[in-house]
């Protein structure tokens, strides 16, 4: 079963691919970031600590992020057997810490999806969204800092992964379609995913 991770700068289209690949696999979809909107939603304590943070697009505290995310991916192994971890982690410290309580409690996981596009392109994406889902850090200035934030403390996840030899680096500035076919590939050659029903067939889109 499938436990990824997806690792991609904001606007590069980690939340849909996600989506799709947990529902192609029964793997468990967790968005660190949905989680965390969630919880300021409903006013917790947690939830108020975190949009101080995510409202200026800095990342919320590792402390904070782990006592969210640990039960929850516990959960998820334990139910559905793996999991599409979706904005984590995005730290070289929470991929280290995370690396020791994934052999602790064997939830470790298989791969690494990298997605990426020119960053006008991230940009503009996050742009139109903000016009349909206003979310409050869809704003320029609060998507230049994620971008920096990101090239700052995520970017070098990526040589890390890539050094397990569990990477895949996939550009996104093509059609959807186009990327699921690869990632799709990609992870049945590895047996993280089952053959797709009527594979060989053109896809319609
Ligand atoms: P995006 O990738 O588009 O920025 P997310 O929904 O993944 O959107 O994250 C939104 C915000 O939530 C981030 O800017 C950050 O403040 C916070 N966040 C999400 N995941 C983490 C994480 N693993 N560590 C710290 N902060 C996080």
């Amino acid at each position: 079963m499938v436990r990824v991770i997806m690792l991609s700068p904001p606007g590069a289209g980690k939340g849909t691919h996600s989506k799709w690949l947990a529902q192609q696999t029964g793997a468990t979809h967790i968005s660190s970031g949905e989680l965390l909107r969630a919880e300021a939603a409903g006013g917790s304590d947690l939830g108020r600590q975190a949009a101080a943070y995510t409202a200026r697009g800095d990342l919320v505290p590792d402390e904070l992020i782990f006592s969210i995310l640990v039960p929850i991916v516990v959960a998820a192994v334990r139910d559905t057997g793996g999991y599409v971890l979706d904005g984590f982690p995005r730290t070289m410290p929470q991929a280290l810490r995370a690396a020791e309580i994934g052999v602790e409690l064997s939830l470790t996981s298989n791969a690494v999806i990298y997605l990426t596009a020119p960053e006008e392109e991230l940009v503009s994406r996050l742009l139109d969204r903000a016009e349909r889902d206003g979310r409050d850090d869809d704003t320029l200035d609060v998507i230049r800092h994620r971008l920096a934030v990101f090239a700052a403390e995520t970017a070098p996840l990526v040589d890390y992964y890539r050094g397990r030899g569990i990477l895949l680096e996939l550009s996104t500035d093509r059609p959807e379609a186009d990327v699921q076919a690869d990632l799709q590939d990609w992870l049945e050659t590895r047996e993280l995913m089952p053959p797709v029903a009527g594979e060989g067939q053109q896809a319609t889109g």
